[in-house]
């Protein structure tokens, strides 16, 4: 079931690999067709080339729009070779027939990316060479359709060796039906951006990219959440950078948990604007810290900080930095089982000690890390859509919060609330977060009742403290009652809880833990009782009108 290539139509954008393409194929006995610039770059191989207008008698016009738009291009790609009717047809028509088709239409998402204007984005959305793909890969049972400049070794040997057999052209057609697709959202995401459609515009005006997603598959993963889920990544065309677009250093390939994990760290570390880093296990923070001001590097002193919310929980887990890991923090995190470390870099000297380590990942963020606009969950048989939750929100500005009871919180105080209130956002609901000094030592989280989440945060704070700077002397480090010998971590710590205390028992648990200052979102029909709770263990609360679940 091969096709023989004897004629072959190149049209390319990118130019890479196309000389030893030609080469290749002028070798293998194959004729070849090329639009304009394609057919310009050909000779210098010493490649024969036929233009393509010379095949359809039509000058390439309008500023290369009408180029291979042609009846004796698209019968020679459309003709059923299997179909004698078809052959006769062409014979009258004296159209030639082709059996390969190569092309890769203009960077369309590359010339948004740009900035480009609206009309030069436009005159970069490829009509022809998307037409060419779709027909090609259609007429699979004669032709061979490739996109892919990484496939043109695989095209030379196929026209070495008698072409492609049809399961290989099949899969070519379904690549290239995956390409065209891709290509076509994104188009479709883009002029719903720029032109809107004012009806749905009122309706959702967060959603311009609700056209849908563009999707190309990455890379195949060993498994998914588990060993007998098959599993792949797919990358969002025109997506800013993430995840996703990381770049791995060193370590063992990704795996779909790691990939979960360090979403939800470089989530929770880039929340922040000052240093910061998280430490995750199975998609929630086990550490989360800022860096002290004034410290000498600033962070590893935030690694040093979330590593203690939690020592034993961060063996192997995820940790992220939104600050370039430097040697200090290597030094550090070498010393604990860690699956994957992201940063938006690494010093030289980081990477080489933390590649000692044969199995820890290590992923560098060059282009950034940018939460995406629209964040989609899948349910049974739809998908759910909504804007993410900002990294600025309504509520994060505590000049905005009211006060709800006690004294108005001193400087710091105030800003380990702030700090609280953007790192309780990182764990699931619900959440409850204390925090001394810019770094959780207690998370509650992922509980069906918000009362279990505040009794496991004061549990955590005051059972798993190694005396890091601390112990007995440090604020917040009198001598834990139960007798572990652990700091009590939560007294003189403030706390946050994600969404509002429906009653004050969860409040309490926290009051009696020894919380001095509280930062919740407010609004409960029961806050008077919550309020007079705090009142009467003379606690300081915030409301901040804004809530954060995070599900
Ligand atoms: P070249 O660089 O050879 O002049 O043009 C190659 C590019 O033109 C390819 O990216 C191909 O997809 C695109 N192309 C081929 N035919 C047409 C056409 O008829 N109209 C438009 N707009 N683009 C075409």
């Amino acid at each position: 079931d091969r096709v023989p290539i004897r004629r072959a139509l190149i049209s390319v954008y990118d130019k890479t690999g196309l000389e030893e393409l030609a080469q290749g194929l002028h070798a293998a006995g194959v004729r070849i067709v090329s639009t304009g610039s394609t057919a310009r770059n050909i000779p210098a191989a010493g490649v024969p080339v036929t233009e393509v207008s010379e095949v359809t008698g039509f000058p390439e016009c309008l500023d290369g729009r009408v180029k291979t738009l042609h009846p004796r291009v698209h019968a020679g790609i459309l003709a059923d070779r299997r179909l004698e009717d078809h052959v006769r047809q062409l014979k009258d028509l004296e159209v030639e027939a082709f059996d390969l088709v190569v092309v890769n239409p203009y960077p369309f998402v590359q010339t948004v990316r740009s900035g480009a204007s609206q009309d030069e984005v436009v005159e970069q959305i490829d009509i022809g060479g998307p037409s060419m793909v779709r027909a090609a890969a259609k007429n699979h049972p004669s032709v061979a359709i490739v996109v892919d400049p990484a496939r043109y070794g695989d095209v030379v040997e196929a026209a070495k060796s008698g072409g492609f057999d049809l399961k290989t052209r099949r899969r070519l057609a379904s690549l290239a039906f995956a390409h065209t697709a891709a290509y076509d959202t994104a188009g479709a995401k883009w002029t719903a951006a720029q032109f809107g459609d004012d009806a749905d515009a009122a309706e959702m005006p967060a959603f311009p990219p609700y056209a849908g997603l563009a999707l190309e598959r990455s890379e195949s993963l060993r498994y998914g959440e588990n060993p007998h889920q098959a599993a792949a990544l797919y990358v969002e065309v025109g997506a800013e950078p993430g995840i996703a677009q990381a770049e791995q250093l060193h370590g063992k390939a990704m795996s779909f948990n790691n990939y979960v994990d360090a979403d939800a760290a470089v989530r929770a570390a880039f929340g922040f604007a000052e240093p910061a880093v998280a430490v995750v296990k199975h998609a929630n923070p086990c550490g989360i810290a800022v860096a002290s001001p004034g410290a000498a590097d600033p962070i590893a002193d935030a690694h040093a900080k979330a590593h203690a919310t939690d020592p034993v929980s961060a063996f192997g887990g995820v940790i992220a930095a939104n600050r370039p890991v430097t040697e200090a923090m290597a030094e550090t995190v070498k010393n604990i089982f860690t699956e994957v470390v992201v940063a938006p870099a690494f010093e030289p000297e980081a990477v080489r000690i933390l590649s000692a380590k044969k199995n820890i990942r290590l992923l560098a963020l060059p282009g950034g890390f940018s939460r995406d606009a629209v964040e989609y969950k899948q349910v049974s048989g739809g998908m759910l859509l909504q804007a993410a939750d900002a990294i600025d929100a309504a509520g994060d500005d505590p000049a905005a919060w009211t006060l709800a009871a006690g004294e108005a919180a001193d400087e710091a105080t105030l800003a380990d609330l702030v700090f609280a209130w953007r790192a309780v956002r990182s764990a699931k609901s619900n959440a409850i977060l204390i925090a001394p000094n810019g770094a959780a030592v207690g998370i509650g989280m992922g509980q069906v009742i918000r009362l279990d989440s505040c009794r496991l945060a004061v549990e955590r704070a005051n059972t798993l403290g190694v005396a890091v700077g601390g112990g007995a002397d440090a604020p917040g480090g009198a001598e834990n009652a139960a007798g572990t010998g652990a700091p009590e971590r939560a007294r003189g710590a403030v706390a946050a809880s994600d969404a509002f205390f429906p009653f004050a028992d969860g409040l309490q648990i926290l009051i009696d833990a020894g919380v001095k200052a509280v930062v919740q979102p407010g609004g409960s029909v029961r806050d008077e009782e919550v309020i007079e709770a705090a009142k009467a263990a003379g606690i300081t609360m915030y409301f901040t009108g804004a809530r954060h679940f995070f599900h």
